[in-house]
């Protein structure tokens, strides 16, 4: 998509406004399934998480993908979007028994991710095949929020622990068909991967009826121009060689399966946003647009990067800029960024702006959440509407409130 169908995008449905590049992601989807075509049986799931509107989950049903879920919402939204159970997986942490059960007797590929949940379950129900999530504590994430492996993380059954929970599928002769890690985001070492999957194999050794193993994702993609991220080539080669030589030493025909979230979506979207104002300060020049991190949390939740470039003048002498929102607290998304001259009413547009933006956004300070369009085949389709003041009451109980005494007094 150009510059001139944001522009667009922006003039018919206004601002902010959350832009979806579908052609991006099928690319992204085509690239992962490409690296691994050396794999006979490959699963992607996409995790729902990141992006989670409906339409984008049909639209990744279209493409061929499963779904990857973490509450039986999801799971609901995923069933609706027209997966089929089988195509579902669910990886919860620290969700209730009921949850489980309920999400179980849909049909849905559960996944375990502790001991006491997988000692009910499989007392109950030892007939209903589950996938455990392990933890092998291989630090392979970015940031401390996103790298879940580390030894204090409470993702995951510690590989510390194998013993207890064999015992524990011995003693319930439950039925565990898959093993399943997934050590963080933004992953860059590949051999540190590689490493984490070794003792996916070994642990997979004890178990006779598997059916598939789940690296995970955490997947890094490039953020600013020029940026690092994994080579999933290279992942591709060497780990399809490894999960081969794995299932023919084992006599075993496994499905390899990937859940990527921010791989599939994170930079088909597009976050445009408008400046109200250009604020000069002693030491700063400050762009204040129409968003905050009601809209986007990540660089206040993860100092994370998001790309910003001027879309109503791209070729404008560059200048520094501080850019920030509209909210009562601080809510900066980039400092002192290099930034084409900025003129109030121009749009200002993020990128990277597909996964955990919308998905994160809140009402706060009595927001609307933006609108979301899809970019499909060269036309805008508007896949959710933007918030009205009915939404911010919606649910909202008002009730008789008594006038207090000192209230009375004060009027007589
Ligand atoms: C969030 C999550 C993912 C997706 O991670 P990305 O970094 O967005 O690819 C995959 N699996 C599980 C279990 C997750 O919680």
């Amino acid at each position: 998509m150009t510059h001139q169908d944001l522009q667009n995008i922006a003039r018919d449905y206004g601002s902010p406004v959350y832009v979806y590049d579908a052609a991006k992601i099928a690319s992204q989807y085509h690239r992962l399934t490409a690296a691994f075509s050396g794999v006979k049986n490959l699963r992607l799931n996409y995790a729902a998480k990141a992006l989670s509107n409906i339409s984008i989950l049909k639209y990744m049903n279209s493409l061929g993908s499963g779904l990857d879920t973490v509450s039986v919402q999801e799971v609901d939204l995923g069933l609706i979007a027209g997966f089929s159970p089988e195509s579902i997986i669910y990886t919860p942490n620290g969700v209730s028994m009921e949850e489980i059960e309920k999400v179980a007797s849909k049909g849905v590929q559960i996944n375990i991710d502790n001991l006491s949940i997988l000692e009910q379950f499989g007392s109950k129900h030892p007939d209903v095949p589950v996938c455990i999530r392990i933890n092998p504590h291989v630090m392979a994430g970015g940031n401390a929020n996103i790298s879940v492996g580390h030894i204090d993380s409470k993702f995951g059954i510690s590989i510390h622990q194998i013993p207890h929970l064999l015992r524990i599928v011995e003693n319930t002769g439950m039925h565990i068909n898959g093993i399943h890690m997934h050590t963080g985001s933004d992953i860059l070492d590949i051999e540190v991967f590689l490493y984490a999957s070794e003792i996916l194999f070994e642990t997979a050794k004890n178990f006779d009826r598997l059916e598939f193993l789940d690296f995970g994702s955490g997947f890094k993609v490039p953020y600013k121009p020029n940026d690092i991220e994994t080579d999933i080539e290279e992942l591709g080669t060497k780990l399809t060689k490894r999960f081969n030589a794995f299932c023919k030493e084992t006599g075993k025909d496994l499905t390899l399966a990937f859940e990527p979230g921010k791989f599939l979506v994170s930079e088909a979207g597009y976050f445009i946003t408008k400046v109200n104002v250009v604020k000069q300060t002693t030491s700063t020049v400050f762009a204040q647009v129409d968003s905050g991190f009601n809209h986007l949390i990540r660089p206040m939740l993860y100092n994370s990067y998001h790309h910003i470039f001027n879309l109503s003048n791209p070729d404008g002498k560059e200048r520094f800029y501080s850019v920030v929102g509209y909210i009562c607290e601080t809510d900066t998304f980039a400092n002192n960024r290099r930034i084409a001259e900025i003129n109030e009413g121009d749009l200002l547009c993020f990128k990277n702006a597909g996964a955990y933006c919308f998905s994160m956004a809140s009402n706060y300070n009595s927001r609307y959440r933006p609108a979301e369009v899809l970019w499909l085949n060269g036309e805008a389709h508007l896949i959710r509407k933007r918030e009205t003041f009915d939404d911010l009451l919606h649910n909202q109980v008002s009730i008789e409130i008594p006038v207090s005494e000192p209230a009375l007094a004060e009027k007589k």
